[in-house]
């Protein structure tokens, strides 16, 4: 028993993960719908894999000088001393799978896609969180730039169908081995005068991997960047080739995309084609999400001591970039990317296969859903709502509604509530189309009401019939 002096700890989510509430779920329903309809119609399958990877995964392929590998991994040892992390990232398990399950020998490309909580040691922000879900692609063993444009198109259907405006691809390629050393070179070379100039991290950049300077958001990094070498003067004749085949599939697609020939992205295992996808939409106001994805700094349920010092660190992160002051609403939302790793499964010990995905957050999918305040196709839960009245029809309710459980169809109730106003004010502001009524004359003849919402217009039915007839109506 805790001393009453005691304050009862109050337990909240750590920082950095979230609770997905019963009123957001019909986004992710939504989310998880449309992409998996969409994915499977082209021929990709799913696959899971563990949150639990070996460390050296990631080390071999996002990259030792990565900001996930230098910053963002929750890696442990395990007590029997093996070296784990929670995956930070979804392609590189699926190199692994690839190989381990010999995927190299069904017909190729060998399509697969994915959904599920990754990880990473990052500062909130605006739809950021540590423990993120996304749902993404793969396709592996294809290298010609159709292969990127499927990519591409499934990514925008999805995006379109989900009901989001103002999508914007950012569109780069990073070249491959014959032309990145040589641009990397000619980075370096342009660099070298200016490296004093540059922050503290950029300086171990140029020095450790000099193409990650270009992915620094630190505003002097920014000015110096904006005459450094760019690649697409430098790839080779194969790396244009692919490239200008690829732009020529979106313009085909309609695919709205934009050059960004400073894109690189942070993970090493990259080549070709880069991309990130982005809403700029502008929302007049920011939706109630803004608020959850703002850390609670709340030190008094947190224990001092060994959390002070993390806690410090964080609070400094927080307050250099606070939601009010990124203008919140006005910078594109960025929602995701991906891009080409001919050299991954290779890297992993496999027979050379290329290979392009994309990834997408799903926080940042539900927040740019209320941001532009998408309108979801109503469930079958919500047509229909089922009132009882008196004792006897609720004792009957239950065999009244796993019949038409079986028969497949959804309906809310509220048995717990007797007012037969009460029950009526819910189906209507659950916005149902009809209202079974079953009130102590119907239960004793063994029938049902009917009635339209809308209209207030009532039918009584047989309970034998009321299958039938709600199919019917449920069609139109
Ligand atoms: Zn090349
Ligand atoms: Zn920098």
């Amino acid at each position: 028993m805790p001393n009453k002096k005691q304050k009862l700890k109050i337990f909240q989510t750590p920082r950095g993960t979230h609770d997905i509430l019963p009123q957001d779920q019909k986004y992710w329903d939504r989310i998880r719908t449309v992409s998996q309809t969409l994915a499977s119609y082209y021929g990709f399958e799913r696959i899971d894999t563990p949150h639990l990877e070996s460390t050296d995964l990631f080390l071999h392929t996002v990259g030792p000088t990565s900001d996930i590998v230098e910053k963002q991994m929750y890696s442990f040892k395990t007590r029997g001393g093996d070296a784990l992390t929670l995956r930070p990232e979804g392609t590189a398990p699926i190199a692994r799978s690839y190989i381990e399950n010999g995927f190299l020998n069904l017909p190729q490309p060998v399509k697969l896609y994915y959904r599920g909580s990754f990880f990473r040691h990052e500062s909130p922000q605006r739809g950021r969180y540590r423990e993120f879900h996304q749902w993404g692609l793969e396709l592996l063993g294809e290298e010609s730039a159709i292969a990127d444009a499927e990519i591409f198109q499934v990514c925008s259907l999805f995006l379109s169908e989900l009901g989001l405006k103002d999508i914007l691809f950012y569109v780069n390629s990073v070249g491959c081995r014959e032309c990145r050393p040589k641009y990397r070179s000619a980075l370096s070379g342009y660099y070298r005068s200016r490296v004093r100039g540059l922050c503290k991290d950029c300086k171990r950049r140029y020095k450790d991997n000099p193409l990650r300077l270009l992915d620094c958001k630190e505003e002097k990094c920014v000015t110096v960047k904006k005459s450094a070498p760019q690649i697409l003067d430098h790839l080779c004749e194969a790396c244009k080739n692919h490239f200008t085949v690829l732009l020529e599939f979106l313009d085909e697609i309609g695919v709205a995309y934009m050059l960004n020939p400073y894109l690189v992205r942070g993970l090493d295992y990259y080549s070709r084609t880069v991309f990130e996808i982005a809403s700029t939409y502008v929302a007049a106001s920011e939706p109630e999400v803004a608020r959850e994805a703002l850390p609670s700094i709340n030190a008094e349920n947190r224990n001092a001591g060994d959390e002070k010092k993390e806690e410090d660190e964080e609070e400094n992160v927080v307050t250099e970039v606070p939601i009010k002051e990124e203008k919140a609403g006005k910078e594109p939302l960025a929602l995701g990317g991906g891009g080409r790793y001919d050299y991954l499964v290779e890297l992993l010990g496999g027979r050379p296969t290329p290979g392009v995905g994309m990834a997408l957050g799903m926080e940042r999918l539900a927040y740019a859903m209320k941001q532009q305040q998408v309108k979801i196709p109503a469930s079958s839960r919500q047509k229909l709502f089922f009132v009882h009245l008196g004792e006897l029809a609720k004792k009957k309710s239950f065999k009244i509604i796993e019949m038409l459980r079986r028969a497949n169809i959804a309906i809310a109730e509220s048995l717990g509530k007797d007012s037969i106003k009460s029950q009526l004010k819910l189906a209507d502001r659950a916005a149902s189309e009809y209202a079974l009524i079953l009130g102590q004359k119907e239960a004793i003849d063994g029938t049902v009401i009917i009635r339209e919402m809308s209209s207030g217009t009532q039918e009584t039915v047989l309970q034998e019939k009321l299958i039938e007839i709600l199919k019917q109506k449920l069609r139109r």
